[in-house]
């Protein structure tokens, strides 16, 4: 039997590897650089610490662990030596003492795996402590963050290509579960893994079912889904709800309790304190709801969350996939609920230029917000595209709403053309531009004040699209957004301008195939209540 197998079984009690690990922790453990991509939950830890163990029992030195979570180091550290592992970690919240005595223990040999946090890696003093010490492999956790599109980039870790040039002999081993390929090409080229092999494993999570909504009260809609999924009798199971700002993590938070959930908020404006102790109880206690910006996530390791919600888009596919992927990690089925409209659109994009970043950047987050635009608007399988995004084929999968009930989809063109024609006849009475609130009202024939104000009643279009209500018309809005075949102004305040595809659908060559509007019915377990 191979080392590492019995390892696996005799230290963590495990009786097999689960998909790809047995070949990646063979692979390092003979001394070969690797590049490992897996889902988060998946198993990733396994693969240093085997082979930190088997190298270090052959005589090579320690597995030094780069990670920039303090709190997962420290909850590794604690299972490890709870197995009767020789553990450690070096990061700031040790004092003084206790960082010599873990460095004295390493440098003479009685540590299989040191835990660093990566800017302690590259101080000099550390960089001695190597030089005098034996090391068995260096893993660098959370690869991504070398990443500089990513939101976790990290300036660290770009110099950890450093290790490479001053260890050649010691094995590498890269792992992260964020697996674009403009990532994954960023790692291999920072970390200079380019002869390691790449491991990918399925991004698949089966038991997860996704379902996008459309937005028209969301927190009543969310509060639908929670009761009417989520809460037996007194019972609310765990969930994480994502918002944008700050303020709306605290509003929804207060909205919920009130409607007698066990909500708490976490947002990176809170003392430190308040945010631990919140996330200690949404780890602990059970039917905690917490409702969080991004700033919640990295590091929480609860298997059993029943429900991840978005009320607001989050800024990618990666963004969307890792936020959901903390459902459901004991593999029990678990929901994946997003609200999502125009105005979430409209905000994203203006993000995007809003932000001081240079053009290169601002295209490359556009091209990731198209792609997830792309998702939301899907009429086929969510999965399907969820995760041919991360390069993977499948078949339709049966646990998503597109899955479960097919959207109507029907050819809009005409309406698109009444849409951007209105665009094109308000902009050009008055030389400014609109949003779609008052488009519609233009579309629909209502004199408002200020379509009255404007002469707007005067337009061709005035009145053209009373046929469709005012969700209608939102939904053929929002979708000619995400298709591009309309756009947001940059100084306007959610203003839109006709783009290259407007000119296509205007003169009739190009089709426009929309998704049915849904009329939100509440859900049958939400009736006869009170
Ligand atoms: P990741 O870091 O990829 O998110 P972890 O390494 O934390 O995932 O592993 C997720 C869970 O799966 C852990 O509870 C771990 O103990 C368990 N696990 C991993 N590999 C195996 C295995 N081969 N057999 C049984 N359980 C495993
Ligand atoms: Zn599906």
């Amino acid at each position: 039997m191979s080392r590492c197998l019995a390892i696996l079984n005799e230290t963590f009690g495990y009786p097999a590897f689960r998909g790809p690990q047995a070949e990646i922790v063979e692979h390092v453990a003979a001394g070969g650089d690797c590049l490992v991509l897996m889902p988060t939950g998946g198993g990733k830890s396994l693969c240093y610490q085997i082979p930190s163990l088997v190298r270090a029992e052959a005589g090579f030195g320690a597995g030094i662990i780069v990670s920039p979570l303090i709190a997962l180091m420290q909850d590794q550290v604690a299972a490890m030596t709870e197995l009767g592992v020789r553990a450690a970690c070096l990061n700031s919240t040790l004092d003084a003492k206790q960082t010599f005595a873990t460095e004295r223990a390493f440098e003479n040999g009685e540590i299989d795996m040191l835990y660093v946090a990566p800017e302690r890696l590259m101080t000099a003093r550390f960089q001695e402590l190597l030089g005098r010490s034996r090391v068995g492999l260096f893993a660098i956790d959370e690869a991504h963050c070398v990443s500089q599109w990513g939101h976790d980039f990290r300036p660290e870790y770009i110099q950890l290509s450093v290790l490479h040039e001053r260890f050649p002999n010691v094995p590498r081993i890269a792992l992260t579960a964020t697996a674009d390929e403009l990532t994954r090409g960023e790692i291999i080229q920072r970390l200079a893994l380019d002869d390691a092999r790449v491991f990918i494993s399925s991004f698949d999570r089966p038991n997860i079912r996704y379902r996008i909504v459309e937005k028209d009260n969301a927190r009543t809609q969310l509060y639908d889904f929670i009761r009417g999924e989520h809460v037996r009798g007194k019972e609310c199971d765990a969930g994480v709800i994502y918002c944008l700002s700050r303020r709306k993590v605290e509003e929804t938070a207060d909205w919920l309790v009130e409607k007698g959930l066990r909500a708490l908020p976490y947002h990176g404006g809170m003392d430190a304190a308040t945010r631990q102790r919140h996330q200690e109880i949404f780890k602990r206690e059970e039917g905690v709801v917490m409702v969080a910006t991004i700033a919640f996530g990295m590091g929480i390791d609860k298997p059993d969350v029943r429900f991840v919600a978005h009320l607001d888009l989050p800024k990618s596919v990666e963004g969307y996939y890792q936020e959901t992927g903390r459902a459901g990690r004991d593999g029990m089925p678990a929901n994946a609920w997003m609200a999502y409209g125009l105005a979430d659109v409209v905000q994203q994009r203006r993000m995007i230029d809003e932000s001081p970043a240079d053009d290169a950047h601002k295209r490359i987050s556009t091209g990731k917000l198209d792609a997830l635009l792309g998702l939301c608007e899907a009429a086929t399988c969510r999965r399907v595209q969820l995760l041919a995004y991360f390069g993977e084929r499948s078949t339709p999968c049966g646990n998503c709403d597109n899955c479960l009930e097919p959207p109507a989809t029907w050819d809009g063109t005409r309406e698109a053309q009444m849409a951007l024609s209105c665009v094109y006849r308000a902009a050009q009475a008055g030389g400014i531009r609109y949003g779609a609130g008052h488009l519609i009202d233009i579309l629909r024939g209502i004199s408002t004040e200020r379509v009255v104000e404007r002469g707007h009643q005067q337009l061709s279009t005035f009145g053209i699209g009373s046929a469709m209500s005012e969700p209608e018309w939102r939904a053929v809005f929002r979708q000619l957004v995400a298709y591009g075949l309309l756009a947001v102004d940059h100084e306007g305040h959610g203003s839109l301008i006709l783009t290259e595809g407007s000119r296509a659908v205007l003169k009739g060559q190009t089709q426009v195939t929309l998704r049915r509007y849904v009329k939100r019915q509440r859900q049958r377990s939400a009736e006869g209540r009170t």
